[in-house]
């Protein structure tokens, strides 16, 4: 039932989608906004204290970039010139990019490249970035994460000395640390060690407005932490089953935004935040996503509001991270936040082999008891009132 008080109706939502109707809006690149008719190139911002300007939007390199070397061309083109990739992507991630740099030597200077360790040790870490200069025919990497940083522990003495070292032998010249988990108790955290250059965490229209969240970004911008949003889709397309999803769709596609370009825009509003990253592993989604970063139009106040109602009403559709609440209340050791995110991947990012390479690393003993587990406690604490156990039982079918 469509409520009196929208002002966008059903009605003045088909009127403005046309003949296209409703398939205009779930394209990756409309009519309206493409890079194609904006010449510019992609915005650069401040990376924290770095000295360093970074595109606003980073090309995340989670894909077979090996066999998509024309889509880093075009990435130079238009000015994305900040790379994001690790050592635990597709093994053609950083190969690709050492490919690329092969090729075109002249542009590696141009490029702010991000690579990342999954290990904690510093011979480990040692290891894997070694690998990754070799894979990336690069002799430094711009900014190296300690990879999806969890507890605050995991940034201790030892591995700030590793950083030193590294940066005194000229083989990274930043670092800091990604995010996925307890965000603002790791950003927090971050923000008072001094010797954390940039950290990328989970930041979309969701979490942006949460007290927590605003509080850990102004600690990290007041210790000039260079910022980057990844995930901010925050879960997949806007349907147009609600009220609120047809008013917000009918008032984006007027300013010439799909829902995913407008929801770049919120976060980009955030002067704070220095880029985004995006997994873009085709030239249709790194189009659409350029066309948001050149376009000027401000996402007003209402539309911005209308987020906010949308993210309160699919409040159940999405995983803030929060995994101290869940995890300890289900009594034995079950990754609900990774299982989560990987069913993510594969529903809202549509990346399905990603996803059930990541779920098929969780030891068989553990992916075995997703489904028998009592998550009756997880979910009555579960801020989200996510169906915990109905989505691990999923998770298990779909990734096994
Ligand atoms: S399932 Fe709920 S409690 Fe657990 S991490 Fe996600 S949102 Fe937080």
């Amino acid at each position: 039932m469509i409520g009196k008080k929208n002002q966008w109706s059903r009605r003045h939502f088909l009127k403005a989608t046309g003949t296209a109707g409703l398939g205009a809006l779930m394209a990756p690149v409309t009519r309206l906004a493409t890079a194609a008719e904006t010449p510019n190139k992609v915005p650069t911002r401040p990376f924290g204290k770095t000295g360093v300007d970074v595109s606003i939007l980073s090309l995340g390199g989670m894909f077979n970039i090996a066999s998509n070397q024309v889509m880093m061309k075009q990435a130079m083109r238009w000015g994305v010139t900040y790379w994001d990739t690790a050592d635990c992507y597709q093994n053609s991630s950083e190969k690709g990019i050492g490919k690329f740099f092969n090729k075109y030597p002249q542009d590696r200077q141009k490029v702010f490249l991000v690579s990342k360790s999954d290990a904690r040790d510093p011979d480990g870490m040692t290891e894997l970035l070694n690998r990754s200069l070799k894979r990336m025919n690069t002799d430094y990497i711009d900014l190296y994460f300690l990879h999806s940083v969890k507890r605050s522990d995991e940034l201790n003495a030892e591995i700030k000395s590793w950083a030193d070292k590294q940066k005194a032998a000229g083989k990274i010249r930043f670092f800091g640390f990604s995010t996925h988990r307890h965000m603002e108790e790791c950003l927090l955290a971050g923000a008072k060690l001094g010797w954390i250059d940039g950290i990328m965490m989970t930041y979309n229209y969701r979490l942006m407005h949460t007290k927590g969240m605003k509080r850990a970004v102004d600690a990290c911008v007041k210790a000039g932490i260079g910022l980057t949003a990844m995930k901010t889709q925050g879960g997949g397309s806007v349907r147009t089953d609600s009220d609120t999803e047809i008013e917000m769709a009918g008032r984006f596609l007027e300013k010439g935004f799909t829902d995913g370009q407008a929801k770049l825009r919120a976060v980009w509003q955030n002067p704070n935040i220095a880029s985004i990253c995006s997994q873009m592993p085709n030239m249709s989604i790194l189009m659409s996503n350029i066309a948001a970063a050149v376009n000027r139009t401000e996402l007003s106040f209402r539309d911005t509001e209308l987020l906010q109602r949308y993210a309160r009403e699919t409040h159940s559709d999405y995983c803030t991270g929060c995994t101290n609440i869940c995890e300890s209340a289900i009594g034995e050791d079950i990754p609900v936040g990774d299982v989560m995110r990987y069913l993510m991947y594969c529903r809202s990012y549509g990346d399905r082999h990603h996803a059930m390479a990541e779920f098929n690393k969780i030891p068989e003993k553990i992916r075995q008891r997703l489904a028998k587990a009592d998550y009756s406690k997880a979910e009555q604490r579960c801020p989200q009132k996510m169906a915990i156990s109905r989505l691990m039982r999923e998770a298990l079918n779909e990734l096994s």
